[in-house]
């Protein structure tokens, strides 16, 4: 048993999430700590909302509430919505919390003690029509390295590299897209990266088994060599600076998010009592054991590879630092972005209103975008679920339990002995579940859902084969083995889909009355096939899932902006 720390991306506060925010973090987060905690690790599973910046002021301001409030109520409405998609946070905490404006400001002063802080006058870009200085990403142009003309401030989401405004060609605001910006003196903070890059290289070399998307985004950051970076900025909402001068001042959002993860850990801890964060966080004494693993999209990748990491080393004091992570390209909605100005393309929400939440972690972790960008469609969606989940998994259990009802009652049937057809199966479950489990160590996520298809797959080719419909007609004996079999292959089933599809495991166990320790992993498949004995009783589920037909489809992607037959052409 291991102390695992698992840490997804923080969703930002300003609205609803999309599907490819929770395959790119979340989800991907939550089925390792799903995996984690079964084979039997103690796990600590942390997130947060993201809530400080200008993106959120704006937003408070177009809904006419104080930050505050609009903050509050959001994150609100996150945390149900991950809750209904079974996310297994161990805390869900918020990043304007207490604990995390003292965190913020304990490891700025260790940075400026240690010499890593300097303070600087600097011009900065002020919109003269919307009378305010406009922060990096409320800056919009044309990206000089790619071209791309969205780009950021901050940041090209195009190409992932970091920006200063001045960089861009035909800046405008973001805000009221007026060019009439000018350029004005204002007092600033600044974290000296360059001090720190040698440390910071030091501890990318010593991760060798790092997936080539993370590792390669860092090392082209490290290589392209690190600026200054300022870390306070002109705004209200935020970490207010503790130093003489700086009142009216915050941290900018990207040094006060990531400690977040601390902080959330201290919200975990302050919610009740016996709770030690500094044991997950802090290596000495307490967190030398613990394996900490973090999920995110690409473009975050800079910021926990580099900015955090520097902030963590330069602050001089043990905290933990990542021994993984998991990164992640983009998914896309028929070919393009999912945008919510556009309305173009499923949100949390409005995906659940559709169809439960297993559906959706299903294709998410099937077509998880892990090494290249993936695309969402309805008709690719609802092929998928009808597939795997309806006619595979779901017409398993359905047929097994329904003909085992009818003919012996809704107990294992007992007589005969396993044949040669039953170790046959034994040795193929076993296999297959090697590598499921494998691949879920190894957080591949499409390799885990391929694999977790096959299983479902044996038992349907097992049954198809031994034919208990055919059986009982000359020997009840043989056909009671089969069913006996059947009804022990869907109990584990029940067990290993957990990370995957957790509500509709958990449904099955209901009705197959089996109940299983949190820290279960099936390893033996033998065993496994024997453990619910004759005369044990169960229920017939109804369906456990629901074929999508060609006329939803169309109509989905009709309410949600998809072009099927753009889909269709290709
Ligand atoms: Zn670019």
């Amino acid at each position: 048993m291991a102390k695992v720390l698992i840490t997804s991306a923080l969703p930002y506060i300003n609205g609803i999430k999309h599907l490819g925010n929770l395959i790119g973090s979340m989800l991907s987060a939550d089925l390792y700590a799903r995996f984690m905690r079964a084979t039997g690790n103690e796990v600590l599973f942390i997130c947060a909302t993201d809530e400080h910046g200008t993106p959120a002021e704006i937003a408070a301001l177009e809904a006419g509430m104080p930050v505050e409030e609009y903050c509050a109520k959001q994150h609100e409405i996150q945390a149900q919505i991950y809750r209904d998609f079974a996310l297994s946070f161990d805390y869900f905490g918020r990043s304007s919390s207490p604990q995390n404006h003292e965190l913020t400001n304990h490891f700025y002063h260790r940075l400026d003690d240690a010499g890593f802080i300097e303070e600087r006058i600097l011009p900065q870009v002020y919109s003269v029509d919307d009378g305010r200085f406009l922060p990096d990403r409320y800056i919009i142009g044309t990206c000089p390295h790619c071209g791309y003309t969205n780009a950021r401030g901050d940041q090209c989401e195009n190409c992932t590299r970091l920006l200063e405004p001045t960089d861009l060609k035909e800046a405008r605001s973001a805000i009221s897209g007026s060019s009439n910006l000018e350029v004005r003196q204002t007092k600033h903070l600044f974290l000296k990266l360059p001090q720190l890059a040698d440390r910071v290289e030091e501890w990318i070399d010593s991760r060798k088994d790092w997936p080539l998307l993370v590792s390669s985004i860092a090392k082209a950051w490290l290589k392209e060599g690190l600026q200054d970076r300022g870390i306070t900025r002109d705004l209200k909402w935020g970490v207010p600076v503790d130093r003489p001068g700086f009142e009216g001042k915050v941290f900018y959002v990207w040094f006060d998010a990531p400690i977040e993860y601390i902080g959330a850990t201290k919200e975990w801890a302050d919610a009740a009592p016996g709770r030690d964060w500094k044991r997950w966080w802090y290596v000495s004494p307490g967190a030398d054991d613990v394996r900490y693993v973090e999920f995110m999209a690409k473009d975050n990748v800079p910021f926990h590879t580099v900015s955090f990491p520097a902030t963590i080393l330069g602050s001089g004091e043990p905290w933990k630092l990542a021994d993984y992570i998991k990164g992640f390209s983009w998914l896309n909605f028929y070919g393009g972005k999912f945008s919510t100005s556009q309305k173009r393309g499923i949100f949390l929400d409005q995906a659940l209103k559709e169809y439960p939440s297993d559906y959706w972690r299903y294709w998410l972790v099937a077509n998880a975008p892990e090494t290249d960008d993936a695309s969402f469609t309805f008709s690719g969606f609802a092929g998928v679920c009808n597939k795997d989940l309806a006619d595979t998994f779901g017409n398993f259990v359905n047929r097994t339990l329904r003909f085992c009802s009818a003919r012996f009652g809704d107990a294992v049937p007992e007589g005969g002995e396993p044949g040669e057809m039953e170790t046959e199966l034994a040795n193929n479950v076993q296999a297959t579940l090697a590598r499921y489990t494998a691949a879920l160590e190894g957080m591949q996520l499409r390799r885990a859902a391929a694999e977790l298809k096959e299983l479902w797959t044996l038992g349907n080719v097992y049954v198809d084969r031994a034919a208990p419909w055919t059986a009982i007609k000359t020997d009840k004996d043989r056909a009671a083995v089969i069913l006996r079999v059947a009804i022990n292959l869907a109990r584990l089933y029940a067990i290993v889909g957990s990370p995957i599809i957790p509500d509709t495991c958990a449904r099955l166990r209901e009705a197959l009355r089996v109940e299983i320790a949190e820290a279960y992993w099936p390893v033996d498949a033998d065993a496994e096939l024997r453990a619910l004995a004759p005369g044990h009783k169960f229920e017939v589920p109804p369906p456990m899932f629901k074929k999508i037909a060609p006329e939803e489809v169309v109509d989905l992607a009709q309410r949600y902006g998809g072009d099927e037959e753009d889909e269709a052409a290709a």
